[in-house]
C-alpha cells in the first residue's frame, strides 16, 4: 500500500462534507495535495507538523483552484521552506502541469475536467490508488460547472480513470473509496440518471429552470439546489452540444453569467 497519509481540515458543509482532505504523499520529503482552505491556520499548521514527521515538504500540488483545496497553497509551500505550488491553472502556481505529468516521485496527473475546467487527478506511481480531488468523492456526487463540452469532458474522464483499474480512490472530500471501479460506475451511472431523467422532463413540455429542476433533482436537498442548478446547465449544454436540446428552454439567469467560472 502506498506510503499516503491525510489530514482533514475542519470546513465542514453541504459541498465539502467533513472537510477537505490533504493528503501526504510519500517521504523524505513528501508532497502536500490539496493543502486546504485559506482561513484555517490551524490546518496548515497540522499539515506542517504531519508534513514534518516526513521529512519535510517537497512540493504543494492542487487537484484544481477552488478555494477550498488552494487557498493554503502559499502558507503551506511557505512553510515547507518555499517549495513549488504545481497546478494545471490556478494563478498562484509556480510550474503548470497537465495530463501526463509527473507531480514529484510518485504521482502523475490525470485530466478530469468537469468539476472544474482545470481538474486534475493524480494516479499513484504504484498504480493502486488515484488522488481524486472533487471529480470523486467519497459520498455523494459533485457538480458540474457548465464550460463547453465540460460534462462530455468529465464522463470521459471517469472513464479513463475506470481504464486505470486503481484499487482505491483517495477523494477531495469524504472516506477513502475502497472499490474504485463500483465508485466510478455509481459515478457514471449517476450522471446518465441525470440525463435520461432530464430528457423524459424536456419530453414532457418542462421548460423552465425549476420545473426541470423538481424532474431530474426531485432528491436534492434545498442546500444543494444551486449546485444541482449549476449542474443542469452543464447537462444542458450536453444535449445542445448533442443537437439533443428542444427550443423554448428557459434563459440562465443573470447572476449565473456572474458566477462564471469560479462557480463554488
Ligand atoms: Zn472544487
Amino acid at each position: 500500500m502506498d506510503d499516503v497519509a491525510l489530514v482533514r481540515a475542519d470546513n465542514p458543509s453541504p459541498l465539502t462534507l467533513t472537510g477537505t482532505n490533504t493528503w501526504l504523499v510519500g517521504r523524505d520529503p513528501c508532497w502536500v495535495v490539496d493543502p486546504g482552505p485559506a482561513d484555517l491556520p490551524e490546518h496548515v499548521e497540522a499539515v506542517l507538523a504531519a508534513a514534518g514527521e516526513r521529512g519535510g515538504v517537497g512540493g504543494v500540488v492542487l487537484t484544481h483552484g477552488h478555494g477550498d483545496h488552494a487557498g493554503a497553497a502559499r502558507a503551506v509551500a511557505e512553510g515547507g521552506g518555499g517549495v513549488p505550488i504545481l497546478a494545471a491553472a490556478w494563478e498562484g502556481a509556480t510550474a503548470r502541469i497537465g495530463d501526463g505529468d509527473a507531480a514529484g516521485p510518485m504521482l502523475e496527473a490525470i485530466a478530469v475536467p468537469g468539476h472544474a475546467s482545470d481538474h486534475l487527478c493524480f494516479a499513484l506511481r504504484s498504480g493502486e490508488a488515484c488522488l481524486t480531488g472533487d471529480a470523486v468523492l467519497g459520498a455523494g456526487s459533485v457538480f458540474i460547472a457548465p464550460d463547453p463540452g465540460a460534462l462530455r469532458g468529465y464522463l470521459d474522464g471517469l472513464e479513463r480513470l475506470r481504464a486505470c483499474r486503481f484499487a482505491r480512490l483517495l477523494p477531495g472530500h469524504g472516506p477513502v473509496v475502497e472499490d474504485a471501479d463500483a465508485k466510478l460506475e455509481e459515478y457514471i451511472g449517476h450522471r446518465l440518471d441525470r440525463e435520461r431523467r432530464l430528457v423524459e422532463a424536456l419530453g414532457a413540455g418542462a421548460r423552465s429552470i425549476d420545473a426541470l429542476l423538481d424532474a431530474a433533482w426531485s432528491d436534492a436537498p434545498p442546500e444543494l439546489r444551486l449546485p444541482a442548478t449549476v449542474t443542469l446547465f452543464a447537462h444542458l449544454d450536453k444535449l445542445a452540444e448533442e443537437g439533443r436540446l428542444p427550443d423554448g428552454v428557459e434563459e440562465r439567469p443573470e447572476w449565473f453569467a456572474q458566477l462564471g467560472r469560479h462557480a463554488h
